[in-house]
């Protein structure tokens, strides 16, 4: 009895051993997974400020007319404070100067000379912008597990760090078997085929945060196999193969891994597309024998090698599942849980075509994969499904 898709998956998690961290700078940190809680050193902005350019000033009624003793500019905090009668000229992100508690705004100020008419009321505290009012000293801005973005390198910086500790980013090699295939771009002989995989399930562990530290193509042949495979452990912490993971007499991954000492955790998944995926260990390198149909090989990359890569940099590695209601009958497989590529839209999932494992256009534009239960008959408009975010 073949595993299902969560057991498989447990079966992968649990054989995962965490990647020890590294001080990365932040702004080369994008994608990275934060191995520490990134507290703010300091509060955030670090003093009292002006939302607007105007003048500073002390809150009190409109009409009055005050002498303009200064000017506050960004980085240049005025020189003096401001008194009874007075206002100092200040830019947006100014320091507040002292004696200030407030900012009227130019457009509601009339200026002659060194002298300003407020043509407003002016509130305590407006136009300012407190200290601490976006992070407080201490506060933790990114708990450990956080993958960076943008924002996350952004709020780190203010933060006050240059450096990250992120988890080392995963090395993984790739390696598609196959003595038809043929580099992208490159012209077809007969029977040969240009090697999607390769691109697709480097393209997917860039997007997990490993470094694909070399893609090949293997030879349909016991020595090559063993050659490309043995020259991969050494190097990757996850080697990804792509094909010769069947029963066909040119399918020599499975015994050249076991030659080699990879330990087999399982073979076969009651899935499809997927079936005959290999997974095993040797020490901490996890290895994927994936099929080598290129739906295949993407979606259980997906389901099993993108968590995989999760957990080894302490990211959240739950999948994202959402429930949908299908928009059309789907027959059922009778002993497998069939991966549907869909689009999602207002709560229905739409099959995106024909779903044939070697059908690569089936994953193009997919929002995720609803999950089909094995059974008898069909699954039917407006059944609910599990759909798995791609
Ligand atoms: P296999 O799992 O080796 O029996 O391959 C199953 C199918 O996937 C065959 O039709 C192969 O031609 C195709 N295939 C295998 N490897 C690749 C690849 N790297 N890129 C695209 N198609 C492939
Ligand atoms: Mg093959």
């Amino acid at each position: 009895m073949a595993l299902s898709i969560d057991e498989a998956r447990a079966q992968v998690l649990a054989a995962v051993r965490p990647l020890p961290s590294e001080d990365v700078a932040v702004q080369d940190a994008l994608g990275r997974v934060v191995a520490e809680d990134v507290v703010a050193q300091r509060d955030v902005p670090s003093f009292a400020n002006s939302a607007m350019d105007g003048f500073a000033v002390r809150s009190g009624p409109a009409g009055r007319a005050l002498r303009i003793v200064g000017e506050a500019r960004a980085g240049a905090p005025a020189a003096v404070a401001v008194g009874d009668g007075e206002a100092v000229r200040i830019s947006t992100g100014a320091a507040l100067p002292d004696g200030a508690d407030a900012v009227l705004q130019i457009e509601l100020a009339t200026v002659d000379s060194d002298q300003v008419t407020l043509d407003d009321e002016v509130d305590p505290g407006r136009n300012v912008r407190p200290a601490g009012d976006d992070v407080r000293e201490g506060e933790t801005v990114l708990p450990t597990g956080t993958r960076m973005g943008a924002a996350e390198i952004g709020i780190a910086v203010v933060a006050g760090r240059g450096t990250v500790a992120c988890a080392r980013m995963p090395r993984v090699v790739v390696l598609a078997t196959g003595d038809e295939l043929v580099a992208p771009g490159g012209p077809l002989g007969p029977g040969q085929l240009h090697n999607s995989n390769a691109a697709t399930l480097a393209a997917l562990a860039t997007q997990s945060g490993a470094r694909v530290v070399r893609t090949g193509v293997v030879a349909d042949t016991e020595e090559a196999t063993r050659a490309a495979i043995a020259a991969a452990l050494d190097e990757a912490d996850m080697l990804v193969l792509s094909g010769g993971v069947s029963v066909g007499p040119h399918d020599h991954v499975k015994p050249a891994l076991q030659a080699l000492g990879v330990q087999e955790v399982f073979w076969r998944v009651a899935l499809r597309p997927g079936r005959p995926t290999w997974f095993g260990t040797r020490d901490d390198t996890l290895v994927f024998g994936l099929p080598g149909n290129p739906v295949s090989a993407m979606v259980t990359f997906m389901l099993f090698a993108r968590p995989a890569l999760g957990a080894m940099q302490g990211a959240p590695h739950e999948p994202e599942r959402i429930i949908a209601h299908l928009d059309e009958a789907i027959p059922r497989h009778p002993d497998r849980d069939e991966c549907v590529r869909v689009t999602l839209h207002d709560g229905f999932a739409t099959p995106t075509g024909p779903q044939g494992s070697h059908q690569l256009s089936s994953m193009v534009g997919a929002d995720g994969f609803a999950i089909v239960a094995a059974g008898s008959g069909s699954a039917l408009p407006g059944d609910q499904v599990v759909v798995e975010l791609a």
